[in-house]
């Protein structure tokens, strides 16, 4: 095929670039990643986010469009879009956001004029910044109004939620979560915003996978509006999602474009495309069971170990894990980890005597090591992998000796060759 002047591969073109993206590619395959919000997207997926849809202007939706040559376009956002409302049983689907946090900003545009109250689980109870988090955008046009957890068992504190919602009286309530290692119980949040006349809206981010896949229960018969990403449990590109009841299906769409976006990102809505058909396939159940059936059996290899768990353990794809027993900071664990090609992340937990930089948790999610085919049976060699790191950086006041760091860091590829990384092949 003869190509245009200069149009040459990445490697050719720019090799720097080139080395940089070869060099994640390695990291991610040779890591043991168990950042809560993170994954392997499918090659498929990632082939779709690499196409040519990247060329297209296409503002408008299906059919209402601002510029020609939507003869592709179309059919394949209606195709994401039906996709998205099958697997999730939704009535409207919006495919547009281009993350997680403009779905957030859109439901709110939606459903509330600014200043309005709204009420979120607060961030250092394990809420995310866009739930009315006082330095996002979501905190400072909205009167936000924050619920925690309970002190003795860390669980979400509905009896709060009812009085601050009866107090305040919100016009948006919201459920969600980006570090809780429980299920929702979506219809008592129902019964709560029933009663004083809130809209409810519930952002799966992190659990939209599990949602899809049946081993969480189901936000969309009890919530006005839905939100997501799609790179997190669900396994597609970077992205964001809202379902919503028909009602609302106008203020949503109008929201997101004109209100808050200009066109949308084609190459990756064919991704959430591929994505959704993925998630639609009965393996995609078996998947998604699988995740917590992992997190479950690190929770319980690493409590084994001494570690304390946050709400005891997981029903989902995450740990919690508190650390302020072993001496060092989630932090510095999380630290120690990485230089072990081990990856997580520090954590708030709740009630945390730690300031957010340096904080006493460390999160754990399970959704990518799952999709590289690790089992319940290879999670006790995680578990024995995390304690060896921790104990050995907290009897060194943080420090990873150089030789205990190789060793490691060859066990993990061992550990990982069997399973190869999708999109990414083996070690
Ligand atoms: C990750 C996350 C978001 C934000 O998604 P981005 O794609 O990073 O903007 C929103 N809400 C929750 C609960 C999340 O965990």
């Amino acid at each position: 095929m003869p190509t245009a002047p200069d149009d040459l591969p990445l490697a050719d073109k720019d090799s720097e670039v080139a080395r940089l993206v070869a060099a994640e590619d390695t990291r991610q395959r040779e890591t043991i990643r168990l950042i809560a919000s993170e994954n392997y997207a499918s090659r498929a997926v990632l082939e779709a986010t690499g196409s040519s849809l990247t060329n297209k202007y296409a503002e408008g939706y299906p059919r209402k469009r601002y510029y020609e040559g939507m003869e592709v376009i179309d059919p394949l956002e209606e195709l994401a879009i039906e996709r998205a409302k099958q697997l999730f049983g939704a009535e409207h689907a919006n495919v547009q956001p281009y993350s997680g946090s403009p779905a957030n900003l859109a439901t709110l545009l939606a459903l509330c004029e600014p200043g309005d109250t709204i009420l979120g689980l607060s961030l250092p109870a394990g809420g995310h910044l866009t739930h009315g988090w006082k330095v996002s955008a979501t905190g400072i046009y909205y009167k936000a109004v924050q619920y925690g957890v309970r002190r003795d068992d860390h669980r979400i504190d509905l009896d709060q939620v009812r009085d601050l919602a009866r107090e305040h009286r919100p016009k948006l309530i919201w459920c969600g979560h980006s570090a809780y290692p429980r299920t929702l119980d979506f219809a008592a949040f129902a019964a709560i915003a029933r009663e004083v006349g809130a809209y409810l809206a519930a952002d799966i981010a992190h659990i939209a996978g599990l949602v899809a896949g049946g081993v969480h229960p189901d936000p969309v018969p009890h919530c006005d509006v839905v939100t997501s990403t799609t790179h997190k449990t669900l396994r597609g590109p970077r992205g964001g999602l809202i379902l919503c009841r028909k009602e609302h299906a106008r203020a949503i769409d109008r929201a997101v474009f004109p209100g808050l976006q200009g066109g949308p990102h084609n190459h990756v809505t064919a991704a959430k495309a591929v994505a959704f058909g993925e998630a639609l396939r009965p393996s995609f159940r078996a998947y998604a069971q699988a995740v917590v059936d992992n997190a479950r059996a690190l929770g319980k290899a690493l409590a084994e170990r001494g570690y304390d768990l946050v709400t005891g353990g997981t029903d989902n794809h995450l740990l919690l894990v508190d650390l302020t027993s072993t001496g060092i900071s989630g932090r510095t664990a999380a630290k120690a980890l990485d230089a072990c090609a081990i990856e997580a992340n520090g954590n708030a937990i709740p009630f945390d005597p730690r300031k957010p930089f340096d904080p006493s948790g460390l999160r754990l999610g399970l959704a990518a090591l799952t999709s590289r085919g690790l089992g319940t049976g290879e999670m006790t060699r995680v578990a024995q992998l995390i304690d060896r790191v921790i104990r050995h950086a907290a009897e060194r006041d943080g420090g990873v000796e150089p030789a205990f760091r190789d060793t490691v860091r060859a066990e993990v590829r061992e550990l990982l060759a069997p399973f190869p990384a999708p999109g990414l092949g083996t070690p």
